[in-house]
């Protein structure tokens, strides 16, 4: 399956992925609504450019193929799309237990910010290329299959 490959040797922390992120997970599909607007309601990026000294990189769910999120989630909301190979949230089944959480060595998931609910990365449904991807003006990301 393609997943997004980083290379923090040229990832300047700029944070635009996340913009990207937001944006495409947004509403009205505006930066500034999005940043301005949603924000507010609780919308967030679904990556997160981490910073070590002079090295960066933006991180987020790497698709596992055997996920410990769907191993330790007691409800089905995560669950590993055998045909696309992503690994897929249902909000609707989360009861907010954090299981998975604290499953995740990529501490790719993240608390929603007002609801008992968690977000996580999704690869873009309906995109060629993930948000972020297409945004990164470094080419520090890839969307691939390796
Ligand atoms: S959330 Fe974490 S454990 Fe689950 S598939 Fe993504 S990277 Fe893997
Ligand atoms: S692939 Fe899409 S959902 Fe995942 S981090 Fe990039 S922009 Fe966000």
């Amino acid at each position: 399956m393609k997943r997004v490959y980083v290379n923090p040797e040229v990832c300047i922390g700029c944070h635009i992925c996340e913009l990207a992120c937001m944006t495409g997970h947004s509403q009205s599909k505006d930066l500034i609504i999005a940043f301005r607007d949603e924000q507010a309601q609780g919308l967030i990026p679904r990556n997160t450019v981490d910073h070590a000294g002079w090295i960066s990189a933006s991180l987020s769910c790497r698709h596992c193929d055997e996920p410990a999120c769907v191993q330790a989630c007691i409800s089905g909301a995560l669950t590993k799309d055998k045909e696309s190979g992503r690994v897929v949230y249902d909000e609707e089944q989360c009861v907010g237990c954090w299981s998975c959480l604290m499953a995740c060595s990529f501490g790719a998931i993240k608390r929603h910010p007002i609801k008992e609910k968690i977000v996580k990365c999704d690869l873009c449904p309906g995109r060629d290329v993930p948000a972020c991807v297409a945004a990164c003006p470094n080419e520090a990301l890839e969307f691939a299959e390796k």
